[in-house]
């Protein structure tokens, strides 16, 4: 009972603090900002939040692109391999964020040494009523001014530099963005990438068909050929499906799958689509880049289904499985709709 009260007192706690965080921040309370909070408030000592710190040092309030940003790195550390690199640059960013902190107070600093020896060389000329005394302070002032020139010209040099590398980081972490949504094998968008562009077009209210392929007696194709001419095999068919869908979003889903997302078109249209993707595949003459021995016919099978704007994809990609399945269990190379 006790326990179970102590886990009780944690859960709100942990509740309060994230609901905090999002007041703090005039951050909306939407799944993504939630869970950023809660990476935060549970990993105090992770590279993101050590940044978020360095950047709300002083009261600074997040914003949303900011967060935006940082939740991608954090789901893009439950990818393995990704967690260094993104560690890397988040790494980058904080000291670069420090480096202009730093640059910022050192600038404040001068400037008021600037204004104060300022402040008193004016006083001393207009106190004086002495020739001379006058003409050592406009010395003075001139002195001042040109050693603030150079500074400032100093400032500017390490500011120019700062920026240069500023943008270089945000070239590096669009570039890890782009990364994660794509794979590497056919250059094609992957699975994530398929799943944030439903969302956003069911959200924007568009007309969504969803079609799922899966190669035929792919298996025999590594067993017969070897897994690197497999992989080729992979990247024509990525070719294919994107010459016959040109206007659509062909992902590789996973292994030997592939989806395609038709946005502003019925399934009957989607339907030719399709059909013509399985001609060309079937039709194409596989060839051993090596000894130029045939392949054989390559096919796949696929599964096309309407999805409606208020569908979960995975209610229509469950849909579109099935009767991909189906389409195999009537003898492969061709295409189920429903
Ligand atoms: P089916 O017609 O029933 O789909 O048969 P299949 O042989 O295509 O299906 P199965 O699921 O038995 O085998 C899929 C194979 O795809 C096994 C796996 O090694 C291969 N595969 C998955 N990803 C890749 C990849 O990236 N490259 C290569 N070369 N092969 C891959
Ligand atoms: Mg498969
Ligand atoms: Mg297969």
């Amino acid at each position: 009972m006790a326990v179970q009260r102590t886990e009780e007192a944690e859960t709100a706690s942990l509740f309060d603090r994230i609901g905090a965080f999002l007041c703090d921040h005039r951050l909306d309370a939407t799944p993504h900002n939630y869970a950023f909070a809660y990476y935060l408030i549970s990993e105090p000592k992770s590279p993101v939040a050590r940044a978020v710190e360095a950047l709300t040092d002083g009261g600074v309030r997040l914003t949303q692109p900011e967060v935006d940003a940082m939740n991608l790195e954090v789901q893009a550390l439950g990818k393995p391999g990704a967690a260094k690199k993104v560690d890397g640059l988040v790494a980058q960013t904080q000291m670069q964020v420090e480096g202009f902190a730093d640059m910022v107070i050192a600038m404040r600093a001068e400037t008021a040494d600037f204004g104060r020896d300022l402040a008193e060389s004016a006083a001393a000329m207009s106190r004086s009523t002495d020739r001379d005394a006058g003409s050592i302070a406009a010395a003075q002032l001139a002195q001042i001014t040109a050693t603030m020139i150079a500074r400032v010209r100093t400032a500017e040099a390490r500011l120019e530099t700062v920026t240069r590398e500023a943008s270089e980081l945000r070239e590096k972490l669009e570039e890890a963005r782009d990364n994660a949504r794509r794979d590497p094998l056919t250059d094609l968008p992957n699975r994530r990438a398929f799943e944030e562009a439903y969302a956003a077009q069911a959200a924007a209210g568009a007309t969504l068909c969803v079609a799922v392929c899966d190669v035929d007696h792919f298996k025999s194709v590594n067993d017969r050929f070897g897994h690197a001419v497999g992989d080729r095999v992979l990247k024509a068919i990525g070719e294919a499906l994107c010459q016959s869908c040109p206007q659509h979003l062909v992902a590789r889903y996973g292994g030997e799958e592939f989806a395609i997302l038709f946005t502003g078109v019925g399934v009957k249209d989607a339907r030719k689509l399709m059909e013509a993707a399985l001609v060309m595949v079937s039709t194409k003459r596989y060839r051993l880049r090596e000894s130029d021995a045939p392949l054989g016919a390559i096919t796949f099978s696929a599964g096309l289904t309407h999805a409606d704007n208020d569908e979960l994809l995975g209610t229509a990609f469950h849909r579109a499985d099935r009767l991909l399945y189906a389409a195999k269990s009537a003898g492969r190379n061709r295409l189920f709709m429903g």
